[in-house]
């Protein structure tokens, strides 16, 4: 019978195997086994649980012991099978890691910390959404698919002891989360064996009523089909053995929780299944698989949309088998499993099925596992792209619980923490959800060790790592790189921060700036009084009604002096009187910061080295023009107290070395071939940079264009101008001022 159950489910708790038990079960595998090892792990075990029970009333090292047993029966290493005795020291008992290490090696301790671990995050998992955690669960392993497998016994013993427990909602609970999170994680391990008794139990837990019926149905079946299977069994053999293939045969069951699933799906009645009789047969090559197949074949009629070749393309997580459905005697469908033994071991217990001797070692041996259709353990680190890419569907998306994990996307951190984000969340996102301190100052980012873009989505299982530098001015642009709320809030809370900052450092500029032209010393005590009069509350709410201009310098000046102001600095006239070195302000390298409280007027495209002047407009800073822009007049005619919002601005040195100035040409050129060519070589030379082309006109012979060139200032704008005007193929050229 099929899913020969790892040992028998037992209502009642037997006699726990003694130390030699289990030691002589790891030899019949592993004779070179530590037996000592083992007896110790299992005696120290006893002791530490000593004062502890099970809900059934056994000692609770019995538990430990089961566990260690069915880890042997999966031939496990020395280290697992220790460490089934271990599992629950750590976390239940005054046992510490180091003792672990010091008594039983790193390798053990090692192991026991990943089940302490695991079972931390299994606490976390009852407070927040399981599935999800499901997935942690398995990134978290991958490192060592030992923890996995002690997982597995551990849950698989605590199910076959569950009735003991007294609450049935407890009850419910730890069967609902075995079947959404362990049987599923067990299959993707490919140990079938254990997720069949899994899902069984569960359901016979969560649903004991349907779980009795069908098993009542089954057994009736048992009755009443034993001749008839071992009628079919013996001529498939026949068949076989005529055929010259070696080859054993025997009928399966449906296990009573595959059935449900299948009778909740439409259409579907318990005869329409029960009417199927199923075969495996084991053979012992891969070839003989396919003559199996073909005297199969050509004995009975296949049901062709039922044939599948697991061999040559192997499920997810490497079960390979060739099945097919025939059309038997009496007209009863047949299903048949074909495979070698080998694919067998792994059908029923998949990973497991790899730890063999290998150079006098007994150990998970990955080439064989991937000569046996590649490594479940590479598989299991693809696993969530796997489900991802709908791999394997029929297994596991069906619980909707697990369809929602392929909205999620998982990442480490370079200690190795989990951080759990929505997919399509990048480097940022990533950033914010560790710390908003690691978020704001992103610069960078390297992921699986490569720098990356900031905008790169991330992929589950990568590594990331932020490069940090020293700004905390997150570019308004980063909104549109995440995903998350989280970052999103705290991107915006970032530029409003920085804006306020902006604003406030423009406003005290502009005071200092008013103080200046009135020709009184600035202090900030003198704004005291003033401060009420304008309906502020400190110097810094006022700074920045300044900087956001909701308070004219005019309004403070007269707050500050009241009745006793010249008019001078309402005259613009008057700002030619200024002596530019002192009234100058900033632009570039005076701590505003273009886009934010600086604006560069699209009229006149100021560069370094134009005179300039900025205009203060509301909310939004200060925005720069060329001194003789003609928008200037036509503002002051649209709004004559403009005036007094006007900033006298001077370009800092360091400006120039700030490369991101663009410059606009206007030029005509003759319409001939070449022409654009020739001007792109000119630009080059005198190394300009073309960053947009705009065709004005064009007529048969000559044709007008504007050019974005990128320049350090205004000196250099005027040599590319020189340079394009000794172009053979260019009429005029000239800096374009205005739109
Ligand atoms: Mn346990």
């Amino acid at each position: 019978m099929e899913g020969a159950a790892v040992s028998a489910p037992s209502e009642a708790p037997g006699a726990i195997p003694s130390a030699d038990d289990l030691i002589a079960r790891v030899k019949s595998y592993h004779p070179g086994a530590d037996g000592e090892l083992i007896r110790r792990a299992y005696e120290y075990s006893r002791e530490k649980h000593a004062h502890q029970k099970r809900h059934s009333g056994e000692p609770y090292y019995g538990h430990t012991v089961a566990v260690a047993m069915l880890l042997a029966e999966l031939h496990l290493d020395v280290a697992t099978v220790c460490t089934g005795l271990l599992h629950d020291t750590v976390e239940d008992t005054e046992a510490t890691l180091e003792e672990i290490a010091e008594l039983f090696g790193e390798d053990v301790a090692r192991l026991v910390d990943g089940e302490t671990k695991l079972s931390q995050m299994e606490l976390v998992s009852q407070r927040t959404r399981q599935a999800e955690n499901f997935q942690k669960l398995v990134l978290a392993i991958t490192d060592d698919v030992r923890v996995l497998l002690v997982k597995l016994c551990d849950r698989l013993h605590n199910m076959r002891t569950l009735h003991f427990m007294p609450k049935p909602e407890k009850r419910e609970r730890i069967a609902r989360e075995t079947l959404e999170i362990y049987a599923p994680l067990a299959r993707r391990i490919g140990v079938n064996r254990i997720c069949v008794e899994l899902e069984d139990l569960a359901f016979r837990n969560i649903n004991p009523d349907a779980y009795e019926s069908i098993n009542r149905r089954l057994s009736a079946l048992r009755t009443t089909r034993a001749s008839a299977i071992a009628a079919m069994s013996s001529l498939l053999s026949q068949r076989l053995e005529e055929a010259g293939i070696d080859c054993r045969v025997f009928g399966r069951e449906k296990r009573p929780y595959s059935i449900w699933r299948k009778l909740e799906r439409k259409g579907t009645s318990f005869d329409d299944i029960a009417d199927i009789y199923a075969f495996r047969v084991i053979v012992t090559s891969p070839d003989d698989c396919y003559r199996t197949l073909g005297v199969i074949h050509q004995n009975w009629r296949c049901v062709p949309e039922r044939f599948h070749d697991y061999i040559s393309t192997p499920k997810p997580n490497n079960y390979r088998s060739l099945h097919t459905t025939i059309v038997g005697p009496h007209n009863v469908r047949i299903e048949l499993q074909i495979r070698t033994e080998a694919m067998e071991a792994v059908a029923e217990t998949g990973v497991a099925a790899h730890w063999r001797y290998k150079s006098g070692k007994y150990a998970y041996d990955a080439k064989a596992a991937r000569e046996a259709g590649g490594d479940p353990l590479e598989r299991l680190r693809a696993f969530v792209e796997i489900l991802d890419h709908g791999g394997d569907p029929d297994e596991f998306l069906e619980h909707a619980k697990l369809e929602m994990l392929s909205d999620q996307v998982y990442a480490f951190t370079p200690k190795g923490e989990l951080i759990a984000l929505p997919q399509g969340a990048t480097p940022l996102d990533f950033a914010f959800a560790v710390h908003t301190e690691l978020g704001a100052g992103a610069v960078g980012v390297r992921i699986n060790g490569r720098e990356r873009p900031l905008r790169t989505r991330l992929r589950n299982g990568d590594t990331v790592e932020i490069i940090k530098g020293g700004v905390r001015q997150p570019p308004a642009g980063w909104e549109d790189l995440v995903v998350t709320g989280r970052a999103k809030a705290a991107i915006r809370k970032l530029i409003r921060e920085t804006q306020q900052q902006e604003f406030e450092r423009l406003g005290r500029v502009i005071a200092e700036h008013a103080f200046q032209r009135e020709g009184k010393a600035f202090k900030e005590s003198l704004l005291d009084d003033a401060l009420s009069r304008l309906d502020v509350k400190t110097p810094e709410a006022l700074y920045q009604a300044l900087g956001r201009g909701q308070v004219t310098s005019t309004q403070l000046l007269d707050a500050v002096f009241p009745g006793q102001r010249s008019k001078q600095g309402e005259d613009p006239s008057q700002r030619e009187l200024i002596d530019d070195e002192k009234a100058s302000l900033f632009v570039h390298g005076g701590g505003l910061t273009p886009g934010v409280s600086l604006h560069f007027a699209k009229c006149c495209s100021p560069l370094p080295g134009d005179r300039i002047v900025g205009i203060m407009r509301k909310d939004e800073g200060v925005e720069v023009h060329v001194i003789d822009c003609e928008r200037l007049a036509e503002l002051e005619e649209e709004d004559p107290e403009s005036g007094a919002g006007w900033v006298d601005l001077k370009w800092t040195p360091e400006a120039r070395t700030n490369s991101a100035a663009i410059g606009r040409i206007h030029a005509t050129v003759r319409n001939e071939p070449g022409a654009l060519a020739e001007i792109a070589i000119a630009v080059r030379e005198a190394r300009g940079n073309i960053v947009n082309i705009k065709s004005i006109s064009r007529s048969r012979d000559f044709f007008d264009m504007a050019f974005d060139i990128e320049v350090f200032d205004v000196r250099h704008l005027s040599n590319i101008v020189a340079a394009l005007k000794t172009c053979d193929r260019v009429v005029s050229a000239e800096r374009a001022r205005y739109e």
